[in-house]
């Protein structure tokens, strides 16, 4: 059985393939599939080997600007967050009052067809490493349909491949 030490405690720490919810994404319904995971015996924690964190968060960013459904708050303040940029810049860029973006980001209306891929045309555009997917992703805007809360989205950082479920 592989251990390693305890990152909190030091403590001889067992580490298990499993799954983990990403909360630390900010999405509320991203899951790590077949990653390391720190299970220590002391602290009671289990703690995710997150490997190529860079390279994870881009593959994120494409699952999500890729899903075939309208966007949910969390998902719009990810991408925004993504683009390092304050709830003032991101709604002065894309033409919307300051309180209709945060109404978005916390669920409490949704968002407009329009502005919803307008969000993800200009992700695609800004952020980092992902202008060579812009094409593919803007011509799969037709498929957008209507919202679906319940989406999981599966990522695998062993292969760097996703899917939703
Ligand atoms: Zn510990």
């Amino acid at each position: 059985m592989k251990t390693t030490a305890c990152g909190e405690c030091g403590a001889n720490a067992k580490v298990v393939r499993g799954s983990y919810p990403f909360k630390e994404s900010g999405l509320p319904n991203v899951v790590l599939q077949g990653i390391d995971l720190i299970r220590c015996p002391k602290c009671r924690t289990t703690d995710p080997v997150i490997p190529r964190v860079n390279v994870l968060l881009r593959l994120l960013v494409v699952a999500v600007v890729s899903k075939p459904y309208r966007l949910v708050g969390e998902e719009v303040r990810f991408l925004r967050k993504y683009l390092r940029m304050s709830g003032e810049e991101f709604s002065h860029l894309i033409h919307v009052d300051k309180t209709t973006l945060s109404k978005w980001e916390n669920n409490e209306d949704p968002i407009s067809h329009q502005s919803d891929r307008l969000i993800r045309a200009v992700t695609l555009a800004l952020g980092d490493g992902l202008k060579d997917k812009l094409e593919e992703i803007v011509r799969l805007f037709g498929q957008i349909e209507e919202s679906r809360s319940d989406l999981r989205i599966d990522i695998n950082p062993g292969e760097m491949s996703y899917q939703y479920a």
